[in-house]
């Protein structure tokens, strides 16, 4: 395999150096006989999209495997070299045999209980079988599990609201379990009620956290919980209104407040010192290879942007237990034409796509 050679300014050190890749691995020592394929540029470590459901689109389940590469290529050709399904019902791992696409952390199949997440998506348990599920599930993804924890309660007729799917102790249990087992917990919360049983518990992630008032952030940002807020799906929270206007006003006063208040309190999260991840809850109602998407809302909200770009890309990798550019590393990475962190406009632009050590052809 010829070993290939490129220069440009490396992210996040912002150091302009040559570097080159030989058996799909980065080094900065030097290689004979290498071929060029870039003599100026930033480059950085693709980015992640922290929350997608491969396997899933807004048209439904995608148990075909040549439908699943699909789904990955939309993201790799936006520059998400990294992927953490965040729950899928169909087995998606056939996109983690193929080298030329993105790195697929799984999270199983979403826990969820009767009547309370979106019907045949999740794996439905009663409460007394939450811990069992969650060791089930463990050994099915690859270091996550996923749980909807809240979600409309519609036993309460037209004043039915959000609320909690789990009594927190069971929450306690189950998060508890799963940290035996070596698995971190991500769960999906829209409202306000759910948080703090879930913080207290200890999970690792909060998807969405459209309920994340000020008196909370603290014990978020001392616990080192992170967030995946997905704004480009929140902004979706208007037509679910709509659609549970009649019969659920007071829910669907509710979503539309939570969309109201998402940049806010995205922001103040930040402030408080809360990790924030880039995910775009694609295969849900939004196709996938969104992550730019996601990317410009949360500078939108307020968050430098050179903060998102390093959330989006090295922190997140970290935090998924995967390197940056440093030598021996895998040679996954974007070269765009400006700094991303200073010019969004050069990301949807990207001048190549390196993953595993190969050259992605429908870039360039
Ligand atoms: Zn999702």
């Amino acid at each position: 395999m010829t070993a290939l050679h490129l220069r440009g300014v490396f992210l996040p050190e912002e150091q302009e150096r040559d570097a080159w890749v030989i058996d799909g691995r980065l080094t900065f020592e030097r290689v004979a006989g290498a071929e060029t394929i870039c003599r100026r540029g930033w480059i950085l470590p693709g980015f992640v999209d922290a929350h997608c459901h491969i396997g899933l689109s807004p048209a439904g389940h995608e148990p075909d495997p040549a439908g699943q590469a699909r789904q990955a290529e939309a993201n790799r050709d936006a520059g998400a070299l990294l992927l953490r399904d965040a729950g899928s019902p169909v087995d998606n791992s056939s996109v983690q045999q193929r080298d030329d696409l993105p790195r697929l952390v799984r999270a199983g199949r979403h826990i969820a209980r009767p009547h309370r997440y979106i019907r045949h998506l999740g794996v439905e348990v009663e409460p007394d079988q939450l811990v069992a599920e969650v060791e089930r599930q463990a050994k099915r993804g690859d270091g996550w599990v996923k749980l909807a924890a809240d979600w409309i309660d519609r036993s309460s007729g037209e004043r039915s609201d959000l609320a909690p799917v789990w009594p927190d102790d069971v929450l306690a249990a189950a998060v508890s379990r799963a940290h035996e087992l070596g698995t971190r917990v991500a769960a999906h919360v829209f409202g306000e009620a759910a948080l703090p049983g879930l913080i207290n518990a200890g999970l690792d992630s909060i998807e969405h956290g459209t309920g994340l008032t000020e008196d909370l952030l603290d014990e978020v940002a001392r616990r080192g919980i992170a967030v995946v807020p997905t704004l480009i799906n929140i902004d979706t929270f208007d037509e679910i209104a709509v659609r549970g206007e009649a019969r659920y006003p007071v829910y669907s006063a509710h979503m539309r407040s939570l969309l109201a208040t998402s940049r806010q309190r995205i922001r103040a999260a930040y402030e408080a010192g809360v990790p924030i991840y880039t995910g775009t809850d694609a295969g849900g109602s939004l196709e996938h290879g969104r992550i730019r998407d996601e990317i410009t809302a949360l500078v939108g909200a307020g968050i430098p942007q050179r903060e998102v770009i390093a959330q989006a890309s090295w922190r997140a990798r970290e935090w998924l237990g995967f390197r940056g550019l440093v030598e021996g590393a895998e040679a996954d990475l974007v070269v765009y034409d400006a700094d991303p962190t200073v010019e969004l406009s050069t990301l949807f632009d990207p001048r190549l796509v390196l993953l595993r050590g190969l050259l992605s052809t429908s870039i360039g």
